[in-house]
């Protein structure tokens, strides 16, 4: 029999609504969750990372929870790992396990719109799911995923894109890997980019700056001001920004941080053939690092994982190839 390790860190899936708080709040265990799973030929182990909103999570958690799933993914009796995370920012935690693992065993992560309390309540048909692939010999090698209402997506890819909606998570640009239908795994493609960097500890100092219509640089020269180590700016559609943050771009390469171009667009890679001011040129010339096919919240993540890891500026390139 398959053995897959179900580890819940919080988030909706894990909530109740408490008429003592007047809000929904994380109640559900494992114990819980084994109770109102349907019985399908996998043994399942379940383990407690936290109990959290995915709000009170940060990346240096997130590396703990990496290192934790690295261990049980050692273990020759184990085939997969599902977490279970709110999902505000699953896509964080996912893609950052995606950049720092290597098994080739599936990692699946998975959470719910509607609390347990709810009569929607899409936690279990999820997590059934999850559960699915990860003892799945066709999902080894895809890297960490995301499975929710019905869909398989790379954690690369994967984004949040509705507030309310069960069917919230798309991959904009790519499309899902795949479907889960009759309870069974219908691959449609691989993820296209994957990086593997190898992480011990990460950078926190990375400020995300996202360029809007006529924004003037204070927040760009504020984070230089403060010392940050990086900073990942979301420019506009293939990675333009606005002509007067040049010398404050310039001025922070200069002192040493790294500064990483993004899209605040939803898909698509870097790159333009404009010969205006602030346009790509401009910002590969002053030695911009790019971050293609990824949203800013991915970059910052990638950027605070290699900053961690980059023995030299040179390493530091490599995972950000213009
Ligand atoms: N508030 C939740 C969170 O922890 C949202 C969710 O899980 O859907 O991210």
């Amino acid at each position: 029999m398959k053995r897959v390790v179900v580890i819940t860190t919080g988030g909706t899936i894990a909530m109740k609504r408490s008429p003592m708080v007047g809000g929904a709040v994380p109640s559900l265990k494992g114990e819980d969750f084994l109770i109102l799973l349907p019985r399908e030929g996998v043994d399942l182990v379940f383990e407690e990372f936290s109990n959290l909103p995915s709000s009170h999570l940060t990346p240096v958690n997130g590396l703990e929870l990496a290192h934790r799933v690295e261990s049980i993914l050692l273990m020759p009796d184990m085939d997969g790992v599902v977490i279970t995370h709110g999902t505000d920012t699953l896509e964080e935690t996912a893609y950052l396990l995606d950049l720092t693992l290597k098994s080739s065993k599936p990692v699946v992560f998975t959470g719910s719109m509607r609390t347990a309390t709810n009569v929607g309540y899409d936690g279990i048909v999820n997590l059934a799911n999850a559960i699915r692939v990860a003892s799945s010999a066709e999902a080894r090698d895809l890297g960490v995923l995301v499975v929710f209402d019905e869909e398989i997506h790379a954690s690369s890819a994967v984004q949040k894109v509705h507030t309310q909606a069960q069917h919230a998570f798309l991959s904009p640009g790519s499309g899902p890997l795949g479907r889960i239908d009759g309870g069974r795994l219908w691959l449609t493609h691989h993820p296209a980019q994957r990086q593997h960097i190898p992480c011990a500890r990460l950078e926190e100092m990375v400020d995300l700056i996202r360029v809007v219509q006529g924004a003037d640089d204070r927040l760009l020269q504020h984070s230089i001001d403060d010392g940050v180590a990086g900073i990942v700016i979301e420019g506009l559609g293939g990675g333009r920004v606005p002509p007067w943050w040049l010398p404050t771009i310039a001025a922070a390469i200069e002192r040493r941080v790294a500064v990483v171009l993004a899209s605040r667009c939803s898909a698509g890679s870097l790159g333009d053939e404009y010969g205006y001011v602030g346009a790509f040129h401009d910002l590969r010339r002053l030695g911009v690092l790019m971050a293609h096919n990824l949203t800013g919240s991915k970059a910052r993540i990638k950027l605070m994982v290699a900053l961690g890891a980059a023995r030299h500026d040179g390493e530091l390139r490599g995972w950000f190839p213009a």
